[in-house]
This record gives structure tokens, sequence and C-alpha cells, in this order.
């Protein structure tokens, strides 16, 4: 992959990276059709990273397709795709990890405390093997996308960061490989996400401007699908990522971590004012 990211650069092409963990849906393939446009080559990665998952987490029973992926990453535009092996990427007497502080510590990474080591020593790998002009990430993990802006600006990786909007289903639930693990019953609970996310929104643009009468909302929206747990409902300053306690310009990132049974699910909007 190196030598034929040197071959492309040489010939001048620019280079986009998707990565992914495979199970690819139409949020990946709307990220591959992004990358389309800001470069001549799109190389989609494929790769269930290890070092991301905790211990008691479903790196096992994470969904592959191979054959699948590669038929969807092809026809939305992927001329390489790249699906190196655990062994490959972390071949044995690896011990170098690339750690972003202080953002990896909140909200997800509280949560999840080893997983942004995890993603960001892999995407730092991506980078130095893919050798892109551009990276592509989507929005539904805003807080990745954060981690990896601080890791590309700290270690001058010269890689352009570009985001995706996030894809939903008709009724809101943002796309995930893991809506697979939901019971029915709970798919239908899940909804309460997304229109917890568009409760703050109205609210905001009836012109509340208070931290806690949004919260209130959201979480009384959350709690009446009776999830298992609410992670955190988390009010932020979508520049910092710094929970805020109102609202000015330009406007507020919601962001919401929510279990459904064994199933964890995030999401995140925008809302302007
Ligand atoms: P994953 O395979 O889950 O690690 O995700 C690979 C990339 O796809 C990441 O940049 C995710 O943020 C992005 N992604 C996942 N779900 C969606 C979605 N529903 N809409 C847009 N992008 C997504």
């Amino acid at each position: 992959m190196q030598s034929e990211s040197d071959r492309l650069r040489r010939e001048g092409k620019r280079i986009a990276v998707v990565p992914t963990m495979g199970a690819l849906h139409r949020g990946h393939t709307s990220l591959i059709e992004l990358a389309r446009k800001h470069a001549d080559v799109v190389v989609t990665t494929i790769f269930v990273n290890p070092t991301q998952f905790g211990p008691t987490e479903d790196l096992a029973r994470y969904p592959r397709d191979l054959d699948r992926d590669t038929t969807l990453a092809q026809a939305a535009g992927t001329d390489i795709l790249f699906t190196p092996s655990a062994s490959g990427m972390y071949p044995e007497g690896f011990k170098t990890f690339v750690s972003v502080e202080e953002i990896t510590s909140v909200f997800e990474g509280e949560i999840r405390p080893t997983h942004f080591r995890g993603v960001t020593t892999v995407v730092a790998k991506l980078f130095n093997i893919v050798k892109p002009h551009v990276g592509v990430f989507g929005q539904k993990d805003i807080q990745q996308v954060h981690v990896i802006r601080r890791m590309t600006r700290d270690l001058d990786f010269g890689v352009e960061l570009v985001v995706g909007p996030t894809v939903r289903e008709a009724d809101g639930l943002a796309l995930s490989s893991r809506n697979a693990y939901l019971t029915p019953e709970e798919r239908s609970r899940a909804t309460a996400l997304y229109r917890s996310l568009r409760g703050v929104a109205e609210l905001v643009q009836a012109g509340e401007r208070s931290v806690g009468t949004l919260r209130d909302r959201a979480e009384s929206i959350l709690h009446a699908s009776h999830p298992t747990r609410v992670d955190y409902v988390a009010f932020l300053d979508p520049e910092t990522f710094r929970p805020v306690e109102s609202i000015a310009t330009p406007g507020i990132l919601v962001a919401l971590a929510v279990r459904y049974g064994t199933t964890r699910l995030i999401d995140n909007e925008f809302i302007t004012i």
C-alpha cells in the first residue's frame, strides 16, 4: 500500500482515505462518495481494530462480511480496498501507541477508557500507510472527529479532514453496524435518541437558551423510551468540545449515548441558533 501510494503521489494524484471497520452501510458509502469529490483516488480501509475495543466489548461478535463490503465499497466509488490483518497491523513486539490527552477521557472516553488510544493509533498507522491528502470521517462519531483532528494537528500529519453528515433511517435512527444487535422492540425504542435531539432543536428554535431546560427535555424523551441506561447527554461547544451552560452563536453540539439491553448507541446533532 505504501509503494502504491508513493507511485500515485509521484503521478500527482490526490488520495483520500475512508477508514472503516466494515459491515458497510449507507453511512459508510456516503463517506466514500464524499471522498470521491475531494480526491482522484479513494482508498477505503476495512479493519476491525482490536486495540479500540475494551476487554468486555463486542470485538468477537462484531459483524464481518468482506465479500458484501467489497461489492458495496466498489459500487460507491472505491479505487483501492485496503484490508490488513490484525497480525499485519500489530505484529509480535508491537509497543507504540498514539494517545491524545484530556478530550479522550470524557464522554465516550470515560466509559471506554482505552478506546481512543486504539483509534488514534490505528488512524496514525493508516495515515502513514495510505499517505492520504484527505481523511474522511463521519459526524456520527463526533468525539472521534475532534480527537483525530487534535492528533492530526499536534503530530503534523498534513492530512486534511473532511467530515460527512450522519446518514439516518427514515425514523431518524442513525445507521450503525451495532443497530443489528437490537431486538425489534429495542429498535423501536431507540428512535428516542433522534427524537430527543429534535426535541432540543425545537426548544432552541423557540428561543430557549438555558442548557438546564434543554437537558430536561432531552432526558425526559430518552427516559420515556425505557433505556437500560443513559450514559450521557452532553451540551458542548462545537469548537472546543467542552461542556457549556448556555448557548451562544453559532450554536450547540448535543451528544448522547444510550443503552438498550446490551447495545450501546450514540448520536449527536449540531443545533444552530
Ligand atoms: P465504523 O466502521 O463504525 O468505525 O465507521 C467508519 C466511519 O463511518 C466513521 O468515520 C464513522 O463516523 C462513519 N459512520 C458510521 N456511521 C455513520 C452514519 N450513520 N453516517 C455517516 N457516517 C457514519
